[in-house]
């Protein structure tokens, strides 16, 4: 049977059961497992056999919600994470060490910002944060003989820029670096990185993937496609024994497992920033419908936007799925099925009138979340980007009087009337 239509593999993919199983994937809710010799369990921990003992490292729960990730974004292989944090984080230190230096658009989320640029340094890994608009030119320039990786955000939270993904990916590859790229707001059902050459998706399974706001993970796919053993000297940890497992070379052993391999063997093994099978569950669950909420998530999210955009109280809407949006083409080109439920606009009379505004909503509640199926608002200014400078956030793209608007799946015309009543 055929099983690749994005819609099916939303259903049908990672748990399938055989005969007299349950139909819906179990939650193997046991921090480890029973062997019958010390010999089976001995070779699972010299990674000879593939197998289960104990859940920080793997969890059958957890695998097979990675396995319908992976299959969504067409990677070969995947993991979960306990947060969208920590799949950046794992993605970058899997290839980064002290030393090494890494570029980061300027458009990212504000945490991914503040891991990549003042937590990492402090292990010793230096970065360069670029305008997403850079020229190809001054992209080159900013690459050094130690960069290890690129990072950017295919849709932007919440500055909404769509990435240039063949820019990013050109300059990346003929310098021998793989681009990492973070799918959280599209989500493979409306735009898939590894088709344009991008190398290692992460993803926040907390925002659409969850999509009720349950549980808070993450997730890491390969694409398979990066050839690290081109680079052995660059990327050692890959290339190289790996003395903490008995000197393993994951390239050699693994294949194109390697890079998921190794972040599970050792960085979580290490690190222990598992996602419980509990959460992983709901996520499923999610997932189940991902397909059906991203159209329904896009169209009110189109007609609010077009509504906001014609209304003269409205200062400002930035959404790429609307026609003469900044990234309105790029959308078209990357993403032609849809972008995201998210839009940001400003009211006139700047910060102060946001904020009254955002407290005259009814149903659409201010919460610190993205991505679910109820509509809501953030003032990123004062809430998810405080930590920023007023420069930093203009260099993220975030207007103080920026409003992000998390359109969700109920009723457009109930949406639109709770913005009108707010408004006035
Ligand atoms: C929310 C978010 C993250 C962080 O994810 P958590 O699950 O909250 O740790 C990373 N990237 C993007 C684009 C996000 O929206």
């Amino acid at each position: 049977m055929k099983k690749n239509n994005l819609e099916t593999i939303c259903v049908q993919s990672g748990w399938t059961p055989t005969t007299g199983e349950p139909r819906v994937l179990p939650i193997y809710q046991s921090t480890t497992f029973k062997y019958d010799t010390s010999d089976q369990m001995g070779k699972l921990f010299d990674l000879e056999a593939s197998g289960y003992f104990y859940t920080r490292l793997q969890n059958p729960t957890n695998d097979f919600v990675a396995q319908k990730i992976c299959d969504l974004e067409g990677g070969v292989a995947a993991m979960l994470t306990s947060s969208g944090q920590a799949a950046n984080f794992f993605a970058v230190f899997n290839i980064c060490e002290a030393g090494d230096h890494l570029i980061l658009s300027s458009a990212v989320y504000g945490g991914t910002f503040n891991l990549l640029t003042t937590t990492v340094k402090k292990m010793g890994i230096e970065t360069t944060v670029v305008d997403p608009e850079i020229s190809e030119e001054d992209l080159q320039k900013a690459i050094k003989p130690n960069t290890k990786c690129i990072l950017a955000e295919s849709i932007s939270n919440p500055s909404l820029v769509v990435l240039d993904f063949d820019k990013f990916v050109k300059v990346a590859h003929r310098n021998g670096i793989p681009v990492i790229v973070d799918n959280t707001f599209p989500t493979p059902i409306n735009c898939r990185p590894f088709e344009f050459g991008v190398d290692i998706v992460t993803h926040s399974t907390t925002k659409y993937m969850d999509g009720h706001a349950v549980a808070v993970g993450g997730a890491i796919v390969d694409s398979g496609n990066f050839d690290w053993t081109k680079y052995p000297d660059k990327f050692p940890g890959l290339c190289k024994p790996d003395e903490s497992y008995h000197g393993i070379t994951y390239t050699e052993r693994f294949g194109k497992a390697a890079f998921i391999t190794k972040a599970t063997a050792q960085l979580m093994r290490d690190l222990g920033s598992i996602q419980s099978p509990q959460n992983a569950f709901y996520v499923n669950l999610g997932l189940e419908t991902l397909h059906l909420r991203m159209k329904q998530h896009c169209e009110n999210a189109y007609k609010v936007a077009k509504w906001l955009k014609n209304n003269d109280k409205v200062a400002w809407v930035n959404y790429p799925g609307l026609e003469g949006d900044k990234y309105y083409e790029r959308a078209q080109k990357y993403m032609p099925k849809g972008t995201c439920g998210v839009l940001t606009f400003g009211i006139k009379g700047g910060r102060e009138a946001s904020i009254k505004f955002m407290d005259s909503l009814k149903f659409i509640a201010i919460v610190t979340h993205v991505a679910d199926a109820r509509s809501c608002v953030l003032h990123p200014a004062s809430h998810t980007h405080r930590q920023m400078t007023d420069e930093q956030l203009l260099e993220a793209g975030v207007q103080p009087d920026l409003i992000r608007f998390s359109v969700g799946i109920e009723n457009a015309d109930d949406i639109i009337a709770d913005l009108e009543q707010a408004l006035k």
